[in-house]
């Protein structure tokens, strides 16, 4: 007489869910996506539980995350403390040499140390470095200077990331890199994190982030755009659609698409797991923009 195991549909959904991700992991295993993390995920204690154990996880079935992270609210906290006023023009921080100070001890000391432990706390091995490390990026003056002390990305050298992908460890990089003469700089999260993708070869670039995505209308969550060429992606800048915080990221993805990497995805942080709703479904959320080839 053969008994039949009584199983636990609760168990029997988990098993099954589990089993439909196999494609998915087989697809990007071995594969290096760079994620932008920031904003709402970032402040919520819950989302940002949510993100590190999303981020430990896709570490642990062989996906290669790099975390590239800003830290706007508390850089503006901590300006505060001191009484320095922040300034922004074009989504990105005029930084002069005091908010300088400020901006590389919060990112550097605090925010990277925080992500660092959150992640390892959840079982990730992670491994917090700044552009300065093993010459990881050095930057230039941004435009003609009028911003101070905010960089663009001039080069990109990822010798010291890739041992560390190849043995397991997630690293954690905080957007402060030395210019030529050793002066930090404050470079856009989102910038670092585009340029990385492309020096690493990335199959996905993600920045995490407080909107559904691209929006046709800023004031409509409902006009999330789902998918754009580089192209569409470039007009909707010339066109005014994509406006402050917004056009680093487009223009990121852009230039992070251009040089090679698969596909760049804008997502709502503030949707829990968003990281693997996009990584293991196939529906996938926010807005995507494909390389030309790939449209
Ligand atoms: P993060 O902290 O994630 O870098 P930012 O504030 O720098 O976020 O950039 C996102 C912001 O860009 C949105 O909150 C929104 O105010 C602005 N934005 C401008 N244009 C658009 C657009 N077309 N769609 C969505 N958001 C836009
Ligand atoms: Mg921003």
């Amino acid at each position: 007489m053969s008994v039949e195991p009584s199983i636990n549909p609760n168990d029997a959904l988990r098993v099954e869910v589990l089993s439909e991700a196999l494609p998915y992991i087989q697809r990007f295993c071995g594969r290096r996506v760079v994620i932008k993390y920031g904003g709402a995920a970032m402040v919520r204690e819950d989302l940002r539980d949510a993100v590190f154990r999303d981020v430990a996880l896709l570490a642990s079935v062989g996906v290669e995350p790099v975390v590239v992270h800003g830290g706007g609210p508390e850089i503006n906290q901590w300006l505060s403390r001191l009484s320095i006023e922040p300034v922004f023009q074009e989504g990105l921080r005029v930084t002069d040499p005091d908010t300088m100070d400020v901006v590389e001890m919060v990112l550097v000391g605090r925010v990277n140390k925080q992500i660092v432990n959150g992640l390892n706390r959840v079982g990730g091995r992670a491994v917090g470095l700044s552009g300065a490390d093993g010459g990881l990026v050095r930057a230039r003056v941004h435009g003609d200077g009028s911003l101070g002390l905010v960089g663009d990305v001039a080069q990109v050298d990822p010798a010291v990331i890739v041992p560390l992908l190849e043995q397991g460890y997630i690293p954690v990089i905080s957007s402060v890199a030395p210019n030529q003469e050793g002066q930090p700089y404050n470079i856009n999260a989102d910038t670092v994190a585009g340029e990385l993708a492309a020096a690493l070869g990335a199959e996905k670039l993600i920045l995490l982030t407080d909107t559904p995505g691209i929006l046709r209308d800023r004031e409509d969550s409902a006009s999330l755009i789902q998918q754009l060429t580089l192209s569409q992606a470039r007009d909707l800048i010339d066109e005014g659609i994509v406006a402050g915080g917004m056009v680093p990221k487009t223009q990121c993805c852009i230039r992070a698409l251009a040089q090679g990497v698969h596909a760049a995805h804008i997502l709502d942080g503030r949707v829990p797991h968003a990281l693997l709703l996009e990584v293991f479904t196939n529906s996938g959320i926010g807005t995507m923009v494909l390389g030309s080839s790939r449209a």
